[in-house]
Parts: structure tokens; C-alpha cells; sequence
């Protein structure tokens, strides 16, 4: 075997993931992507990681059952997920989706800005965000450019974890890793939360 043929045949066993760059090897019984479904409706995860994603959703309920760690664990995964459009269209997502993916990264990225930057406890941060959206701001019509690297974590690493303490512990050090590879948008998201607070006055 040459060194390319061994090279070809690597390729073949795994599969980067196109939103966190993950490396996992290859499904043999690959779920395709299905517009609505709930889960990846957005196309941007490989199939391997959304079965990764889905499978430590389930060590968490039954490690705890809905702890509030699991809200940082949906913002991380989600933020190092973030819309590229030119990949869902020809996946063939509808504009519509799109459009939610790129208001969706928004969302996840102001719950960041909330637990790192303003020290808000994860248990009401869903309801902060509810009034952000009521207030009608077109979250996507803000210009989105992903940074090319998404942080030194992935869920791989979470992964790992082999008890709940220590899947907590990961889970903040990961979304932390995610919300500082955001750096050129910290000011952005900051300033939308910022005039929510003005008009909520
Ligand atoms: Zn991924």
C-alpha cells in the first residue's frame, strides 16, 4: 500500500464534522439529515456528532436528570455550530432554517455573554433571552462571520467525562473556550443586550 493509498483509506474511516471540526470515525448506519427534524434541522453537524451530542444528553438526564449545566452544554454545542449557507443550500435547507440558524447562534451567544460576562445564574438565563425575542429584534440580519477556529474544546471532550462533577466542570470549561473564540463579537452581542435593558426601561 502506498502512502496515499494508506492516506485515501484514513479519509474513508472518518469524518470531519462541518460545524466544531471534530474528527469522529464514520457511522456504518448513517442517519441522514432530515429537514424539521428537531435535532440538526440547522445540517451543519455531521451525523457522528449529533449521535455524540444526543448520547451525552442522555448520561446527563440520567446523571441528573435537567440540571442547569445543561444549558451551557446546548450553547456551546451551538455556538461551535454556527451557519454556513453556501453548505446548507446544498443540503438543500430552506432559506426559512437558515434564517433560524442564523438567529440561533445569536441567541447562544448573548446566554454566554449572560454566564461569563455578567455572572448570571444559568436558571434564568432562558427567561432573558424570552424577552429579548419578544422585543422583535431581527437577530438575523446581523452580519455573521464565523471565526475559523471555534475553541480548544470540543464535545469530544465532554465526552469523556465519566461522572456528573466532572461533566459539569468540563462543560464550563468548554462553553468558556467557545464564547472566547467568539471574541469579535463580544462587543456586538453586548451592545444588543445592552439596548434590551434600555428599552426594557
Ligand atoms: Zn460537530
Amino acid at each position: 500500500m502506498t502512502r496515499i493509498d494508506l492516506v485515501n483509506c484514513i479519509q474513508k474511516m472518518f469524518r470531519t464534522c462541518q460545524g466544531c471540526k471534530a474528527i469522529f470515525p464514520i457511522m456504518k448506519n448513517e442517519t441522514p439529515f432530515i429537514e424539521g427534524s428537531s435535532v440538526n434541522r440547522y445540517g451543519v453537524s455531521s451525523p457522528e456528532c449529533i449521535v455524540t451530542f444526543c448520547k451525552i444528553l442522555e448520561k446527563e438526564q440520567e446523571w441528573a436528570g435537567y440540571p442547569e449545566i445543561h444549558r451551557l452544554f446546548i450553547d456551546a454545542y451551538a455556538v461551535q455550530h454556527p451557519p454556513c449557507i453556501e453548505y446548507q443550500k446544498k443540503l438543500g435547507i430552506n432559506q426559512r432554517l437558515i434564517d433560524a440558524s442564523i438567529q440561533s447562534i445569536f441567541v447562544h451567544l448573548i446566554a454566554l455573554y449572560l454566564a461569563f460576562e455578567k455572572n448570571m445564574p444559568l436558571r434564568n438565563i432562558s427567561k432573558r433571552i424570552a424577552y429579548i425575542l419578544d422585543i422583535g429584534v431581527k437577530l438575523e440580519s446581523i452580519e455573521l462571520k464565523p471565526p475559523n477556529h471555534l475553541g480548544d474544546m470540543t464535545i469530544v471532550d465532554i465526552r469523556k467525562t465519566a461522572n456528573f462533577k466532572e461533566y459539569e466542570t468540563m462543560v464550563w470549561r468548554w462553553a468558556k473556550s467557545a464564547w472566547d473564540a467568539w471574541q469579535e463579537y463580544h462587543t456586538i452581542i453586548e451592545q444588543i443586550t445592552r439596548s434590551q435593558e434600555v428599552t426594557k426601561q
